[in-house]
C-alpha cells in the first residue's frame, strides 16, 4: 500500500526512521529497537540511504529483511546525487522484484560527495529522480523531503517552494520534513505549500534530543535547524545528560502532542535506532497503539 494511503487511513499516523546498522552488535541492537517498537503498531517505517550510496547494500538488506520478517510497511530512502541513471533503475529494479513499492526520493547531500566520482548522466535535483521512478514504476508509491525552515542552498524561500512544487507535481504523494523544534515552522510551512498548490500529506518529523552531544551532531546534520531559547537554556541548565534527555523527550512529547491535536497527517519519529524516546511519547500520548483509528 502506498504511504499516502496509509496516512489517510492511520490516524494518529506515527512512523519511525531507521539507520541500516554497519556492525553485527549494532545489528542486534536495531532488532532489539525493532521488536521493541511492533507493538504499538506504527504506520511505517522507514530505512536511510547512506549519503553517495555508501551504505546502498546494507539499506537493501535491512529493507528486504523487515519486508521479510514483520508486517511493517517499509520505505527505502534513496539518493540520486552521484550515480548513474543505470545504477538507480537497478537498484529499483530490485525493490519492484521484492515487492517494496515506497521510495523516499532524495538528492542527498553534494558536500558529503566532494571526493566521489561524478555520473555524467546524473541526477542534478530530487525532482528529476522523482519524475524517473514516475516513469519507469509508476505503481510506487514516492515520499520527498520538505524543509519547515527552508533548504540551507536556496536561501529564496520563494523560489524554495517553487522547486518543491516541481518535485511534488513530478509525482510525489507525499512529503516528510526535516526536523524542527517549533512547531510554528511547520504549520507556517503548511500554509506555504497550500498556496503554492502543494496539496498532498505532510509528514512532521521529530527528533528527540537525548543528550547535549546529540544536539551538537543535530546541528551539523540539519543545517539551519533554529534550537528554540527556551529550550537551550533548558538544556544547559540540565545536571547531566539523563536531564537532558528527559528535556529533549519532554520537548519532543509536546510537539507531537500539539501536532497530533492540529490534525497533521503524520509525525515521523528519527529513533536513531534506538526505542527509549519513541516508547516514552508513546505513553504521553496515551493511545493504545498508533493504527487506532480517526478522529
Ligand atoms: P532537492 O529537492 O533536489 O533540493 C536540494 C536543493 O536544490 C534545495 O535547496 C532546492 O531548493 C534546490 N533545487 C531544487 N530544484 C532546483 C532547480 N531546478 N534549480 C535550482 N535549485 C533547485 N540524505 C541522505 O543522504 N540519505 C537519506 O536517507 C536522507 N533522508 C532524508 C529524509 C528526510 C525526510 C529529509 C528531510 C532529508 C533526508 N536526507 C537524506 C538529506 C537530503 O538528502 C539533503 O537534505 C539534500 O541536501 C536535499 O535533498 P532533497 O531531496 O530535498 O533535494
Amino acid at each position: 500500500m502506498h504511504i499516502s494511503d496509509i496516512l489517510r487511513r492511520h490516524r494518529p499516523a506515527i512512523s519511525f526512521e531507521f539507520f541500516p546498522p554497519k556492525s553485527e552488535a549494532m545489528s542486534q541492537e536495531l532488532f532489539s529497537t525493532i521488536q521493541q517498537l511492533i507493538p504499538l503498531k506504527p504506520a511505517y517505517v522507514s530505512v536511510t540511504y547512506g549519503a553517495g550510496g555508501s551504505t546502498r547494500e546494507l539499506t537493501h538488506d535491512l529493507v528486504v529483511r523487515l519486508h521479510r520478517e514483520t508486517h511493517l510497511s517499509i520505505v527505502s530512502h534513496l539518493t540520486c546525487v552521484g550515480s548513474s541513471r543505470r545504477e538507480i533503475l537497478r537498484i529499483l529494479q530490485r525493490y519492484d522484484e521484492q515487492g517494496i513499492h515506497n521510495i523516499m526520493a532524495l538528492r542527498g547531500d553534494r558536500a558529503r560527495q566532494e571526493h566521489a566520482p561524478r555520473a555524467e548522466d546524473g541526477f542534478r535535483y530530487a525532482c528529476e529522480l522523482v519524475a524517473f521512478i514516475k516513469h519507469h514504476f509508476p505503481h510506487m508509491g514516492i515520499g520527498v523531503a520538505g524543509f519547515p525552515e527552508g533548504h540551507p542552498e536556496t536561501p529564496n524561500r520563494l523560489k524554495e517552494i517553487e522547486h518543491l512544487k516541481t518535485k511534488v507535481d513530478a509525482g510525489a504523494d507525499y512529503l516528510c520534513t526535516q526536523l524542527f523544534f517549533d512547531n510554528r515552522d511547520l504549520y507556517d510551512f503548511c500554509e506555504r505549500c497550500e498556496l503554492a498548490g502543494i496539496h498532498i500529506p505532510i509528514v512532521a518529523g521529530i527528533m528527540p534530543i537525548t543528550s547535549r552531544k546529540s544536539m551538537k551532531r543535530m546541528g551539523e546534520l540539519a543545517l539551519g535547524a533554529r534550537f528554540p531559547g527556551k529550550l537551550l537554556r533548558a538544556l544547559a541548565n540540565a545536571e547531566d545528560d539523563a536531564q537532558a534527555e528527559k528535556i529533549g523527550i519532554n520537548w519532543a512529547t509536546e510537539q507531537v502532542l500539539d501536532l497530533l491535536d492540529q490534525n497533521i497527517p503524520g509525525v515521523h519519529l528519527y529513533t536513531l535506532n534506538k526505542s527509549k524516546a519513541s516508547l516514552q511519547i508513546h505513553a504521553a500520548l496515551n493511545i493504545q497503539s498508533f493504527d487506532m483509528l480517526v478522529r
